[in-house]
């Protein structure tokens, strides 16, 4: 199989997502996992995964905490608690954090992430790096707010496209002025512009999705030159309008083969940059991080929000670790990564080396 070829060409890259050989699905791995070796090296990369509040001013279809779900017990965390958080995972030898929530404007939410983060600041971890790295996932914001939170000390970013099709992006959010595109994309740039290492991502799997979209989606990080990844299997959730449509969807199965396929293409095609096995994989497939992992992937993002919360922060069902505490959540994922005979780089931010390149 001649993957150059392949991964420049959205129909190619379709028809690699559409096979159900397992022979060639086995080749795409082993090739994405000798990249992967090669560029970034073997090393998963941890960060806590802090989730401060699912208070959400926007209403996505697919969403559990949607601002129109009544169901859901509202919740924000306090200061003192993300900065514990941000202690804890110093403690246990992770050097980075990501601090994730639905998505807030008002000005007290602000001034709190810079004050957390200035806290945060002063944590040394264990090794050699001078603080604690902080990834934000906080929604679109201003470029104001962005340039704020940078200064205050987050280096890397998270917002992901969801869909880079802006058609069907228009299908899975409401159609107001809450929930447009060219916002979404404009928040990339501003991202950018600010100096953030820039990570986005898709959800896999969606109803309307074809292989199309997907393959559009990939060659789409590769123009918007991406620093780091997170996608993963759309997972439907009871309280959402998309909830409708399940009877359309692929077979878990299937959603987790192509969410292992797109891993492992991406790794192909942008070597350099961060790509994580995230949790939506671990909750369709117990062994889901594990074959991304080996399909690619390089970062890990176990959840080490207080156990009293997690159940409110339900962006879709059976979402895993619900119940646990950080010391759980933190201890049973080093022993699989052990048990697989995965290297964990501990105490490093494990930054996106494709952020260094194009900053040289
Ligand atoms: N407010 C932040 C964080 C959103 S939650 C932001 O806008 O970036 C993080 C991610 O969860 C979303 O970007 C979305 O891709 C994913 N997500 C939401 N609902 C989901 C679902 N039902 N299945 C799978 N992933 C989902």
């Amino acid at each position: 199989m001649n993957f150059a070829e392949i991964i420049s060409d959205r129909y190619k890259i379709a028809e690699i997502l559409d096979s159900d050989d397992p022979a060639v699905a086995e080749k795409l791995y082993a090739a994405a996992y000798e990249v992967k070796k090669k560029t970034v090296g073997e090393c998963v990369y941890l960060r806590g995964l802090v989730e401060i509040s699912n208070i959400c001013r926007k209403n996505c279809l697919y969403c559990g905490i949607r601002s129109g779900n009544q169901n859901v017990h509202r919740y924000e965390i306090s200061e003192d608690e993300v900065v514990a958080a941000a202690k804890f995972a110093a403690d246990n030898g992770y050097a980075s954090l990501v601090i994730q929530g639905g998505e807030r404007h008002d000005p007290a939410f602000c001034r709190k992430i810079t004050y957390v983060l200035h806290e945060i600041m002063k944590i040394k971890p264990k090794g050699g790096e001078e603080h604690i790295g902080v990834t934000l996932s906080l929604g679109e914001q201003s470029e104001d707010v962005y340039r704020e939170w940078f200064e205050a000390g987050a280096k890397r970013y998270l917002l992901r496209i969801e869909v880079s099709d802006r058609v069907l992006y228009g299908k899975i959010h409401p159609e107001d002025s809450l929930h447009r595109y060219d916002d979404r994309l404009q928040a990339l740039v501003a991202l950018k512009k600010c100096g953030y290492q820039v990570g986005t991502g898709v959800m896999i799997g969606l109803p309307f999705q074809t292989s199309l979209n997907l393959a559009d989606d990939l060659l789409f990080f590769k123009k918007l030159d991406i620093d780091m990844c997170g996608m993963g299997p759309y997972i439907e959730h009871t309280d959402t309008p998309l909830y409708r449509y399940r009877a359309d969807l692929f077979p878990i199965a299937k959603r987790m083969d192509l969410s292992i396929k797109m891993v492992a293409l991406l790794r192909l095609m942008m070597p350099d940059i961060n790509i994580a096995a995230t949790t939506a994989m671990q909750a369709l497939d117990s062994l889901g991080r594990e074959k991304a992992i080996f399909a690619g992937a390089n970062v890990l993002m176990p959840n080490i929000t207080v156990a009293d919360v997690r159940a409110d922060y339900q962006i879709y069902q059976n979402k895993p670790g619900v119940g646990e505490d950080a010391a759980l959540t933190s201890s049973g994922i080093v022993e699989y990564l052990k048990e697989k005979k995965i290297p964990i780089g501990f105490c490093q931010w494990g930054d996106s080396i494709h952020y260094r390149n194009r900053k040289v």
